[in-house]
């Protein structure tokens, strides 16, 4: 290839993919899609908002902030057609027993019935899941709702992942909590994984794929989650981002239609572009569980417009953040 990429427009770029040898055109799509002016005449398909790490309970100003955060995603011009959870909806249910986990979901259910307007697809996040950690909800482990039984009945979901098409996309959400201990790791099963491998085969060639995650695959902004460079290393625990993420990675190699990943948890923003996928970390809208910013992310959402050529917008919109009343 002699022809500097700066000098054609993305259409073209496309056009010159269609008859490129196999080496140049992996040249040129890692060029090309960030390099590359947007093609003129893309059209804009879907847009979504995503929301996450959210936590409500009914003490403190969990309530009033997500009212507001969801006011400035209804009154965007123009409104989002949907709505991507990405879990963690509650303070937690993780270390609570029934009762509390009851009060929690009940809350959560009452806000998603009377406040949101928008159609929504739901991710789980680990403080989804009742009752794992045993010594502090008091679970036995054979309660009828126990683990994500509870949230995935709430949610109608035969299983805790699944995939769904809208505009031409194709959108795959994951399960990423994993049994550990009492505790929890972010991972696939190999069930789960071998059912993504299916997912992505079965997907056309020419259909853009996003993929929802309540844990990241891939991030920077774990990095200063915490102060985890005190003991002189940077150290990425299991539970903060995809621990089976190299083999995620190079799957996602295999399927150049994979586009974008939106993920949680951390609570920061980030955009990281690997292997030409890029990975967003979209923040929290309870930004520091509900009291200001966290590092200097604040409380927020992100807005995604995707096109239908494959490409997106992103971007990161923060809210009136209400001021904490306590609890
Ligand atoms: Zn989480």
């Amino acid at each position: 290839m002699e022809e500097p990429i700066e000098q054609l427009t993305r259409r073209e770029v496309l056009k010159g993919l269609g008859t490129a040898t196999l080496g140049a055109a992996a040249w040129l799509t890692l060029r090309g899609t960030m390099d590359a002016a947007p093609n003129p005449q893309r059209r804009r398909v879907l847009r979504v908002a995503h929301l996450t790490d959210i936590h409500v309970a009914p003490e403190g100003n969990s309530v009033r902030g997500l009212l507001n955060c969801l006011k400035t995603v209804h009154e965007l011009q123009p409104r989002p057609n949907l709505i991507l959870v990405g879990g963690d909806v509650v303070s937690d249910v993780f270390a609570q027993n029934e009762s509390r986990a009851r009060v929690l979901f009940d809350l959560w259910m009452r806000l998603v019935k009377e406040h949101f307007e928008i159609p929504v697809r739901y991710c789980i996040g680990n403080h989804d899941v009742w009752g794992w950690d045993k010594s502090r909800s008091g679970c036995m482990g054979n309660e009828p709702k126990y683990g994500k039984k509870w949230i995935m009945d709430l949610y109608e979901l035969e299983k805790p992942y699944y995939s769904f098409e809208q505009a031409g996309w194709k959108f795959i959400v994951l399960d990423s909590t994993f049994p550990h201990g009492d505790g929890y790791k972010g991972r696939l099963d190999d069930e789960q994984f071998e059912w993504l491998k299916g997912e992505l085969q079965r997907t056309p060639a020419q259909m853009p794929i996003l993929v929802l995650s309540h844990i990241p695959i891939v991030c920077a902004c774990a990095l200063f989650d915490g102060e985890n460079e005190k003991s002189g290393d940077w150290v990425i625990p299991g539970a903060w981002v995809h621990i089976d993420a190299r083999r995620i990675v190079e799957l996602f190699y295999q399927h150049k239609n994979v586009k974008l990943c939106l993920s949680g948890h951390i609570h920061l923003y980030d955009r990281v572009v690997y292997n030409d996928v890029t990975y967003i970390c979209d923040g929290a809208v309870s930004g520091r569980w509900w009291h200001g910013n966290y590092h200097q992310t604040p409380p927020g959402w992100g807005l995604i417009d995707l096109y239908d050529d494959g490409s997106f917008e992103s971007e990161y919109r923060s809210y009136p953040y209400p001021i904490p009343t306590g609890g």
